[in-house]
């Protein structure tokens, strides 16, 4: 159930390899390989850093899993129903890509 992401800019990483955002939106509508895949709930922290109302962004105080991504990439054999159904994920640390897409 785990989400694994190396993205330690994005303001939901605890900088420890964990996702902390309450849904994560994958984009990916076209997608038919993985840098084709999108973690959209990225936001920059140095961006975050400047918001006066840090609470609309959307952390949270548990760590995310597979049950709390809605995801586009329709082609991925763990889509079902724009919902993953993977075991866990691993968002790519570069481009913010989900390396766990694959297709069939
Ligand atoms: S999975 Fe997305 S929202 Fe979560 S830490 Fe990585 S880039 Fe940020
Ligand atoms: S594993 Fe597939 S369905 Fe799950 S988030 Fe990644 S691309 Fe989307």
């Amino acid at each position: 159930m785990s989400v694994r992401c190396g993205m330690t800019s994005c303001t939901h990483n605890d900088n420890d390899g964990n996702c902390y955002a309450s849904v994560l939106n994958i984009r990916g509508e076209r997608a038919r390989i993985t840098d084709e895949t999108l973690c959209c709930s990225f936001i920059d922290e140095d961006l975050r850093a400047l918001m006066e109302f840090s609470e609309e962004f959307n952390s949270s105080n548990k760590r995310a899993t597979t049950t709390n991504i809605k995801c586009g990439a329709s082609r991925c054999i763990y889509n079902v129903a724009r919902l993953c159904k993977a075991d866990k994920i691993k968002v790519n640390p570069e481009t913010a890509s989900c390396d766990t897409f694959i297709t069939p």
